[in-house]
């Protein structure tokens, strides 16, 4: 039995106040939710007011939201009377089917339960839900409150009701909620992302270019379209036709791996991890490194989204 007779308007939960769980709960409580954040490690607990006032300021706000969000070391009464509950936890199945367990025993059976899983099926997720109508997935994108699209992801047990007000909350907080209407992995965005990298790979693996000619391509031709106009507009502008010709030459020479490629395996073998490390696909020394998550950060931040 629930606690509380109905959800609290304007009311979120998070689980896991790490990176993604912590932007989250700014972005609720911003627009004046009162936030209840679950997350174990006392270190990043006894942060939150800071850590939220840090991406208050990021976004040019004062640090008020961070007074509306209360860190919790686990999930308990707290949780009854939310409409909507975020789980932001580690990308771990088991552990995130627990947490939906738990959240169907706790929460009232009108709150929605969603998760902000990067690849992991919803419906795996919510297989140990109690009301798996109510639960959801809610795929956004780091960080958050720069980019500001959200998959919300409907499951064959999924109602559209909740769809539906999921959505609705998403719009309320300034965000861009789409409807992902079949469970598939990776959602829209990643599938897209990957489909692109396993070609960027495959150039390098077999000695087309290298990585920075790949993505000097990318930013330069096709990419520099792309914030501006997707990619079956672009067809549809420049005529099928065109699209059909290209197709019937290009797609049977597409790389086709199903498993990630030697290349990939090979510099993670080696420690090549990327520009934290100094080196991936291409060398880094840490001044590349910040100065382009700096102009990354300020442009996505200065972009006004939402066509
Ligand atoms: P993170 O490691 O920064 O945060 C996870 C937090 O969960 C940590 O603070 C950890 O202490 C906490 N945690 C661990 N066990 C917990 C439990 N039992 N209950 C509650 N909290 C617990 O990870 P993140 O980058 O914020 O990612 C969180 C989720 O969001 C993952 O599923 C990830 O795949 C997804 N995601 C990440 C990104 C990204 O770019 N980082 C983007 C989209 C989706």
């Amino acid at each position: 039995m629930s606690m509380v007779d109905s959800p609290r308007a304007d009311t979120l939960g998070v689980i896991g106040g790490g990176r993604m769980g912590a932007a989250i709960a700014q972005i609720f409580a911003a627009e004046g939710f009162d936030v209840v954040v679950v997350e174990p490690n006392a270190d990043l607990r006894a942060q939150m007011p800071a850590r939220i006032a840090d991406i208050c300021r990021a976004r040019g706000q004062g640090a008020e939201a961070a007074s509306r969000v209360t860190p919790v070391a686990a999930i308990g009464p707290e949780l009854a009377d939310r409409a909507l509950v975020i789980e932001a936890a580690p990308e771990k199945l088991e552990l995130k089917q627990s947490i939906f367990e738990t959240l169907g025993n706790v929460c009232h059976p009108r709150t929605i339960l969603a998760t902000n899983t990067s690849v992991i099926p919803v419906t795996a997720i919510g297989a140990r839900a109690r009301r798996p109508e109510r639960v959801v997935g809610t795929h956004f994108w780091n960080p958050p409150y720069a980019v500001r699209l959200v998959e919300v992801v409907q499951t064959e047990s999924t109602s559209l009701e909740t769809v539906e007000a999921t959505m609705a909350l998403m719009a309320r907080v300034g965000q861009m909620p789409v409807h992902v209407r079949r469970d598939v992995t990776g959602f829209i965005g990643n599938r897209l992302q990957h489909a692109l990298k396993r070609e960027a790979i495959a150039l390098v693996e077999n000695g087309v270019c290298d990585a920075e000619t790949v993505d000097f391509v990318i930013r330069n031709s096709f990419g520099a379209r792309l914030g501006i106009m997707g990619t079956l507009e672009q067809s549809d502008l420049v005529g099928l036709n065109l699209t059909l010709d290209i197709h019937k030459v290009i797609l049977a020479d597409l790389d086709r791996s199903v498993a990630p490629q030697k290349l990939l395996v090979d510099l993670v073998a080696a420690g090549k991890t990327g520009a934290s490390v100094g080196e991936g696909f291409r060398k880094w020394n840490e001044a590349e490194r910040e100065e382009l998550r700096g102009r990354l950060d300020k442009a996505l931040l200065a972009k006004k989204t939402g066509d």
